[in-house]
């Protein structure tokens, strides 16, 4: 399958397959001999994998009403190997990774070790709809997708470091993923995010990112839609918009304000580095970026990460910083039409080998205290240009 695409690059190939166990695993090439189909991205998996047996499932937290999902195959998932035990490397003869073939542009798969089942596990066994019996309590399968995005087959590459036409084929992928789990039976919100450095909680090095497809619309979405909907009652205008107009109008927040998408530092930011990028047009999602946004976009995504890996530069610490950058897509069906795209990025340090800490006053009544001001965080991310 080829899929169209303007510069920086002009042809993806989708290419999709199954590994040993049954899980789907997606190739995006974008060079030769596999981008005009000389060659084809055929080789099987040859390990001896068993498909997983993994049910996780979800409990209702009675007091804030809120899915907890509930995975303890998970223990068990590889931590930090080193380069040559990299499940995200290509294969080489002799030692088989998740990706079969030798090479790779970009490449999707589900997660071996997922935090939602897949609908094939549904049908392996059924869950008692209350835990103990009791109806305070409900429980389902955790059912959903968890996909593994590599972003390129460079181990100690990063996705500040892609080049815009390999960062275009990523937006392809995450397209095209959100697209199609958009579509499958349950999902209501799709969330493509990278988590990077060991203080986010990654246990894989090789640059990578995730996509969850869940099967409830998470809390955070939950109150932007309830949110918006207040706005559009009280004012009949749409929240995400007026935001946007509102930062673009006061300037002292905005670090880069390109033709199709804007980056700006939240006016009650919660974390020491924080930054939102959105495109001018109102869109749901990755899917409904038009060619001049996505060509825009692969310029500009890997650009901000720069930024942010810079950002302790003058206090001695080159980077790279740890981040989490998490794509807020609208949900699917009721709500869609209250949101639409944003990207929020943020890190947990909060200075030169500092962290910022989730403690009492976050982690237990959930009040977030920042050491900065967004003003500032704007203006140093601004000098790193
Ligand atoms: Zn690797």
């Amino acid at each position: 399958m080829l899929a169209r695409m303007t510069e920086p690059r002009a042809l993806v190939r989708i290419t999709r397959t199954r590994l040993a166990d049954g899980r789907a695993l997606t190739y995006y090439d974008d060079r030769e001999p596999y981008v005009s189909g000389a060659a084809t991205r055929t080789l099987d998996d040859p390990r001896d994998l068993s498909p997983s047996q993994a049910l996780p499932t979800m409990r209702l937290d009675v007091l804030t009403g809120e899915w907890v999902v509930l995975a303890p195959h998970r223990m068990g998932r590889t931590h930090l190997p080193g380069t040559r035990g990299c499940p995200l490397c290509p294969s080489r003869d002799g030692a088989m990774t998740e990706i079969p073939a030798r090479d790779y542009d970009v490449v999707v798969f589900d997660n071996r070790f997922p935090a939602l089942g897949s609908p094939l596990h549904a049908a392996a066994a059924a869950v008692p709809p209350l835990v103990d019996g009791d109806p305070l309590w409900p429980q389902r399968q955790a059912i959903g997708r968890c996909e593994v995005v590599c972003f390129t087959s460079e181990h100690d590459s990063s996705c500040a470091g892609l080049t815009p036409s390999r960062a275009a084929t990523v937006i392809e992928a995450w397209a095209d993923r959100t697209r199609a789990l958009s579509g499958a039976d349950g999902v209501r919100q799709v969330f493509c995010f990278e988590n990077r450095g060991a203080e986010t909680g990654v246990t894989l090095h090789h640059p990578h990112g995730q996509i969850y497809a869940y099967p409830f619309v998470p809390p955070r979405t939950e109150r932007l839609l309830a949110r918006a909907a207040a706005h559009r009652d009280s004012t009949g205008a749409d929240l995400l918009s007026d935001l946007l107009a509102a930062e673009l109008r006061a300037g002292t927040r905005i670090v880069h304000r390109g033709a199709a998408w804007t980056a700006y530092v939240p006016a009650a930011a919660r974390w020491p580095v924080e930054v939102h990028l959105v495109p001018h047009r109102a869109v749901p999602d990755l899917a409904a970026l038009d060619s001049a946004e996505r060509r825009e976009l692969a310029t500009l995504y890997p650009a901000l990460l720069r930024r942010v890996d810079g950002f302790f530069a003058d206090q001695g610490d080159p980077g790279p910083v740890p981040y989490v950058a998490g794509w807020h897509q609208a949900p699917v069906g009721p709500g869609r039409h209250l949101t639409r795209l944003h990207l929020q990025l943020f890190s947990v340090r909060r200075a030169a080998g500092k962290l910022k800490y989730l403690a009492g006053s976050e982690s237990g009544v959930g009040v977030w205290l920042n050491d900065t001001t967004p003003e500032r965080i704007a203006h140093r991310l601004r000098e790193l240009t």
